[in-house]
Parts: structure tokens; C-alpha cells; sequence
């Protein structure tokens, strides 16, 4: 059976007061005996407080980027031994605000998949097609490319480091979601084409999670999909009641 995953994606919010204070809360509020991952992806500065201050808890910690170099000259940028050194071994690559504001390409994306799993770490990529994709009628077409261009060039085995987060762009923040009939279309698609480029078994044990306005009133909804695996979970992240509305939506 698959995983159930629900992962916060914090993005550039909350200081580091402010971290403690929402992990305070969520470690009150979240539900203790889910079978549900539960992870939270603060800043890169908060990242290693993050890890002190879950310990001993089921929260897990995730970074929201690496970089795809070992090491070197750099400026700005975080590797993966510098995140797993801290403790933190599950990235979120692909975000589509990494794609349109960084301009990370899938060939890019390619690269910092294949450090992530070269160290042995968890990779939440993520995918999904932009409002004028949906309307010309190409979401699959650009759904499909993202998949091949950024992961159908691993082995089976690697495959067992990735979980995929589907996140429609048009749905990122807009308060707008899919409907939970669009998410399934997709997340079933997703799952058709790794069993048509590995097979059934690898397509039926990865975990496929929605992003995008997933809120409270809609998560139970759309988590009841089932090719809907769980959510990464951006806005609604930063309230400890709404996340663990969300996470015992599931
Ligand atoms: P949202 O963000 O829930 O605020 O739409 C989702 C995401 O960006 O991962």
C-alpha cells in the first residue's frame, strides 16, 4: 500500500520566533496515531531549529530546494550534505514558483533530483500544468514532459525515494482548486504513464499528492480520490488548526 503524505510547504514565511511558536502549536493540535507522514518545510535559516525542536515528535522536516552541485563557489545556494548534516533528508524540488521566479528547467530539476538520490534523500517533486496549458487543452502533453524530462530517467530502485506533488498552477495560492474529479484525472494519468514506462508495481506504490488551495473545507474531498495520496499544502500550512484540519481530513 501506498504511503498517505501530508507536507506543509511554508515557503518564504515566518522568522524564526515565529517557527517555534506554529511548531508549538502543531505539535498540541496534529493528530499523534495517523498512519499519515506528517512534514513541515520551513526556511532554510529555521531548518536546523526545526529539527531540535520535532525531535521525539511524528513531524518530519523537509527543505524546500537544493542546490545540484556537491559543493563549491556557489554564492547564496544550500547543498544536500549541508541539509542532510542537519538532519533534514527530504527535499521538495520543482516547485512552480522555483520554475517561473528561478527559472528551474526540468533539465535543471533533472540535476538536483539525481544529487538528492545520489545522498540517499527523499525527493517531493513536484509538477502541474499552468491556466493557459489547461485551456489550449495541453495539460497532458506538459504534465507528461515534466515527468519524462524530470524523472523517467531513473532506475525502479530510485523511484522509491519519490513522491510526486501534482500542483496546478492556476490552483497555487489562488484559492481557486481543482476539482476533486480534475485532481483524480490527473493523478490517475500520472500513475498510467509510470506503469506504461516501469510497471503497475512501482505506479501503484508511488505516492501522488495534490497541491493547490487545499484548504480545511475542500481536503476531504479531494484526499478521497483514489489516486490522491495526500496533499502539499501551502497557505493553510501556516495555521496550526487548518493544517491539522487538513492532515485529519485524511
Ligand atoms: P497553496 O500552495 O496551498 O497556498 O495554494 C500550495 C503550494 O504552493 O504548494
Amino acid at each position: 500500500m501506498r504511503n498517505t503524505i501530508v507536507a506543509g510547504n511554508w515557503k518564504m514565511h515566518k522568522t524564526l520566533p515565529e517557527t517555534h511558536s506554529l511548531l508549538d502549536e502543531l505539535i498540541e493540535k496534529l493528530p499523534t496515531g495517523k498512519q499519515t507522514e506528517i512534514i513541515v518545510a520551513p526556511a532554510f535559516t529555521n531548518l536546523s531549529n526545526a529539527v531540535a525542536h520535532l525531535e521525539g515528535t511524528n513531524i518530519q522536516v523537509a527543505a524546500q530546494n537544493m542546490h545540484q552541485a556537491e559543493g563549491g563557489a556557489f554564492t547564496g545556494e544550500i547543498s544536500a550534505q549541508m541539509l542532510l548534516s542537519i538532519g533534514v533528508n527530504t527535499v521538495i524540488l520543482g516547485h512552480s514558483e522555483r520554475r517561473h521566479y528561478f527559472q528551474e528547467t526540468d533539465a535543471l530539476l533533472a540535476d538536483k533530483v539525481n544529487t538528492a538520490l545520489k545522498h540517499d534523500m527523499r525527493v517531493i517533486f513536484c509538477i502541474g500544468e499552468e491556466l493557459k496549458d489547461r485551456q489550449n487543452k495541453q495539460y497532458l502533453n506538459v504534465i507528461f514532459n515534466q515527468l519524462t524530462d524530470g524523472l523517467f530517467h531513473l532506475t525502479k530502485e530510485q523511484w522509491k525515494h519519490i513522491v510526486i506533488a501534482y500542483e496546478p498552477v492556476w490552483a497555487i495560492g489562488t484559492g481557486e482548486t481543482a476539482t476533486p474529479k480534475q485532481a483524480q484525472e490527473i493523478h490517475a494519468f500520472i500513475r498510467q504513464e509510470i506503469d506504461r514506462k516501469y510497471d503497475k508495481n512501482l505506479a501503484n506504490s508511488t505516492s501522488i499528492l495534490y497541491g493547490g488551495s487545499v484548504k480545511p473545507n475542500n481536503a476531504k474531498e479531494i484526499f478521497s480520490q483514489p489516486d490522491v495520496d495526500g496533499g502539499l499544502i501551502g497557505g493553510a500550512a501556516l495555521s496550526a488548526d487548518d493544517f491539522s484540519a487538513i492532515v485529519n481530513a485524511i
